[in-house]
């Protein structure tokens, strides 16, 4: 039988219509600005950011790690929260790549405030490496798929462009944020410089990310992308599965969003168990193995022995993902899973 997948959205495979428009798909050589289908995705991607233009790339690690390389000179200095992804996850890339230094900074579960940035930035002073960029990331993946909301964007760009910073934003599940909100994507980003955010996880393309922003930061992403060997050529291929996931896939969310409620509440209400339900607004969530007595790895043995698979985060932290092929039945089916082994223990 088919496990029930939680280890993460980007297990998702390209739906069957996403496969039929791929096995279609009209492609040029996109290095030569001549396939119809990455510029129809690329066209949708800016219109749905509310961006001038949009570049497709072939990971949301590259698409953050070229934003930050069209924004910064080497020896700059760039503000993170301390556990995102673009410090956590992309293998110290800005460091390798671009050459800045990373100023991280706290949050309250991946929410950033103007106050912790305003004490970040750096003044003038021969001594100080200056401050050349702040990124955001929206939902937070480390903090468990937490939403930063509209007006705490717009206060933070606020301030950014009072101080000449630009904003990137790893918006890797920004429609999941959107969807949270009740807004369309726009009402977020039009508060970033940039923004990148994942095809591939919750919205089920086999491959790819998109990242936003002006015709000019664009015309050089497009460069740095070149250089990093990201320049593909018949890559309408991937983007026909794109404009699907855009087109068809967005809408959706709301269902993988009350999936991770259920089991959250599920989870919560189990002895050895505690998932901080109000934090669950997205489609993570974080479960603390409370009971002494439970070993994390036996208890994931045991959990995929029944068919479900989950990821650790530490050693006292269970993180399920919910997307399109974990279906109301499998929540349920969880839950007696997990209510077996824990009444075991
Ligand atoms: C997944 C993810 C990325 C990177 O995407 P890849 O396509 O795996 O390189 C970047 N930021 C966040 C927040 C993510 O969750």
């Amino acid at each position: 039988m088919k496990p029930i997948d939680f280890r993460s959205d980007t297990i998702t495979q390209p739906t069957p219509v996403m496969r039929e428009a791929m096995a279609h798909a009209q492609v040029g050589d996109d290095v030569y600005m001549e396939d119809p289908t990455l510029t129809a995705l690329e066209d949708l991607a800016a219109e749905m950011t509310g961006k001038e233009k949009a570049l497709f790339v072939p990971s949301g690690t590259m698409g953050n790690q070229i934003a930050v390389n069209v924004f910064t000179d080497h020896g700059n200095e760039v503000i993170l929260e301390e556990n995102c992804h673009i410090f956590t996850y992309e293998a110290g890339g800005i460091g390798a790549i671009s050459g800045v230094q990373s100023r991280l900074i706290p949050s309250n579960k991946g929410v950033l405030s103007v106050e912790t940035i305003e004490k970040a930035v750096r003044g003038v002073d021969i001594h100080y490496p200056e401050t050349a960029l702040i990124c955001l990331e929206n939902t937070h993946n480390k903090a468990g798929g937490t939403v930063t909301d509209v007006p705490t964007m717009k206060a933070i760009y606020e301030f950014a462009q009072h101080k000449n910073i630009p904003v990137h934003l790893d918006g890797a599940r920004i429609f999941n944020a959107a969807t949270a909100l009740g807004v369309p994507v726009s009402e977020l980003t039009q508060y970033t410089d940039s923004v990148m955010f994942c095809l591939s996880k919750g919205l089920c393309a086999p491959v790819g990310s998109m990242l936003a922003g002006t015709e000019d930061f664009i015309d050089r992403a497009r460069k740095v992308r070149k250089m990093l060997g990201g320049g593909i050529r018949q890559g309408g291929i991937l983007a026909a599965a794109g404009i699907i996931a855009l087109q068809e896939m967005t809408g959706r969310l709301e269902e993988d969003h009350r999936h991770a409620k259920v089991l959250a509440q599920g989870l919560n209400a189990m002895d050895g168990l505690s998932v901080d339900v109000d934090f669950v607004q997205t489609n993570i969530l974080m479960c603390d193995v409370t009971d002494e007595e439970v070993d994390l790895e036996d208890l994931m043995k045991q959990a995929r022995e029944e068919g479900v698979l989950v990821n650790a985060m530490g050693a006292r932290r269970l993180r399920f993902v919910t997307h399109y092929y974990i279906t109301e039945e499998d929540i349920h089916k969880t839950l007696e899973v997990f209510a077996k082994i824990m009444k075991k223990s």
